[in-house]
């Protein structure tokens, strides 16, 4: 009952018998309202007249008496209701003259025509009753009216005996027809449905191999590939997840193991020398500190996933939190031979965001320049006005290095998270990151509306750019705080 088979072809079914309902009605009322109910009466009056004018020919009908007698004696043969009429209507003579009146109002044909034609027509009597009438002209100036009360019987009679047949035939028809279309259309529309319905389960099982059928109507279609579309995306997501899963049990085991030996060999004595013992306990340092920033790294992240309460939004004197990054690798640079350059042109409009977050993004950005770039290179940070969107201002910065640079291949991946180019030189590196960093910084600056992008040339440099607009669309803060175009 709950098919959709069953609700369209009832719905079919409700649907035609409506439309040969209403062709019905309209049928019969366009039946009642024509005068066919008077065509009916009107050709049996006709057969009468016309067999009364053979079997009793009107007499000179100018004397009232012989019209009174010819009438009433073609009432009693023909037994029709016979009128005699001048040629303006008038009547002469009645055979029912107990009926109520008639009245006509017409002209007969002339008696003179070449054919005498009848007039036929409707009346009304005295009590308002409708008759119609055959008239014949009868000789000079005189004419006979057969006359028949009109009646709608007839009209049901009619319709009764020549139209409710075939209308039923034509429900029957239409109920036939409803059913196989119903059939035919459900299986069209609910066929891939339930195709897509065992695609569902599958997925939900875990088993993505069984795509969703795209077929049926254009609803449907899309239906089915949303479907595919959202297992392939819970795919990915299930993928993604379990790979971060493993990168995040290597990323912790690595150092934790490292730990562990050398505290065994700590505690086992197996350094005997002060200077085994003090190396022993500066790598267990560093390697703590490693999981340190790794399980930092790994707060942020979820806290960034979480959404944009992890912000503390206010507004940020952009040059200040620039030259704070930079200047703290001041040293760094120096001892590796780099060049290390802060460029921020006058009248740089203040931002809203939040300080400390974008300070990780730059901070993060100028340390790997530095690490990727050998002695003698230079660090170039530079700061401009630019669009931060449509319709909005913003800034944009970008920390360009005369780097090793990144392999093209590399280059879409650098901000997935755990991605390195190369681990082993990562490794090697003092500070080894796990890959988290650019990661981090790109939620960063998307959570500021803004966008991060990476720029390399092999053997020749890497340029990361910040985009940020001065404040997200709607956000009023930062008018309300500090008039823009202020330079900190
Ligand atoms: P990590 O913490 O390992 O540095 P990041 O997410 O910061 O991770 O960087 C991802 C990868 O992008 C790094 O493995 C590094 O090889 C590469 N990379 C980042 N910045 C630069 C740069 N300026 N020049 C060359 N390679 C870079």
């Amino acid at each position: 009952m709950n098919s959709l088979t069953f609700r369209l072809f009832a719905a079919f079914v409700l649907l035609s018998l409506v439309v040969i309902l209403l062709v019905g009605v309209a049928l019969f009322l366009l039946i009642w309202q024509t005068p066919l109910g008077d065509r009916l009466a009107v050709s049996e009056l006709n057969d009468v007249a016309r067999l009364a004018a053979r079997q009793l020919p009107p007499p000179d009908l100018t004397a009232d008496r012989a019209a009174t007698a010819y009438v009433n004696q073609l009432a009693k043969v023909f037994e029709v209701r016979v009128l005699v009429v001048n040629d303006n209507g008038r009547v002469l003579a009645d055979s029912h003259p107990q009926a109520a009146r008639l009245n006509f109002n017409f002209r007969l044909a002339r008696a003179d025509a070449q054919v005498p034609t009848a007039r036929v027509g409707r009346a009304r009597d005295a009590q308002l009753n409708l008759w119609v009438y055959v008239a014949y002209p009868a000789g000079a100036n005189r004419g006979v009216v057969f006359v028949a009360p009109q009646t709608r019987v007839a009209v049901l009679q009619y319709f009764g005996e020549n139209l409710l047949r075939p209308l039923a035939a034509a429900g029957l028809v239409a109920a036939l027809l409803s059913a196989v279309l119903s059939i035919v259309i459900a299986r069209w529309v609910a066929g891939p449905l339930q195709h897509m319905a065992v695609s569902a389960q599958a997925i939900a099982q875990g088993n993505y191999a069984q795509p969703a059928p795209v077929s049926g109507p254009d609803e449907v279609q899309a239906l089915g590939q949303s479907l595919n579309i959202m297992a392939q995306d819970v795919q990915t997501a299930q993928q993604t997840q379990r790979d971060f899963l493993a990168n995040v049990s290597h990323e912790l085991k690595t150092p934790l193991t490292s730990i562990q030996g050398f505290a065994q060999a700590l505690v086992d004595g197996a350094a005997p020398t002060p200077e085994a013992q003090q190396r022993a306990a500066g790598i267990i340092f560093s390697e703590a500190d490693r999981l340190r920033r790794l399980v930092e790294g790994l707060l942020d992240l979820a806290r960034l996933d979480a959404g944009r309460t992890a912000l503390h939004r206010g507004p940020v004197d952009l040059p200040l939190v620039l030259r704070a990054s930079v200047e703290k690798f001041g040293l760094r640079a120096k001892e590796k031979g780099l060049a290390l350059q802060l460029s921020v042109p006058p009248g740089l409009p203040t931002l809203l965001g939040d300080a400390d977050r974008l300070a990780q993004v730059f901070t993060n950005l100028v340390d790997n320049a530095l690490k990727h770039t050998p002695a003698g290179g230079r660090v170039m940070v530079s700061a401009a006005n630019s669009a931060g969107g449509p319709g909005l201002n913003g800034v944009s910065i970008a920390v360009a290095d005369t780097g090793e640079g990144i392999p093209p291949e590399d280059l879409q991946r650098i901000f997935e998270r755990f991605y390195q180019v190369d681990k082993s030189r990562n490794r090697a590196a003092t500070r080894a990151g796990a890959g988290l960093g650019l990661a981090i910084s790109k939620e960063i600056v998307e959570a500021h509306g803004g966008t991060l992008r990476a720029e390399s040339v092999l053997g020749v440099g890497s340029k990361f750019t910040v985009s940020l607009p001065l404040a997200l669309p709607g956000d009023e803060t930062l008018a309300k705080k500090r008039p823009a175009g202020k330079s900190g």
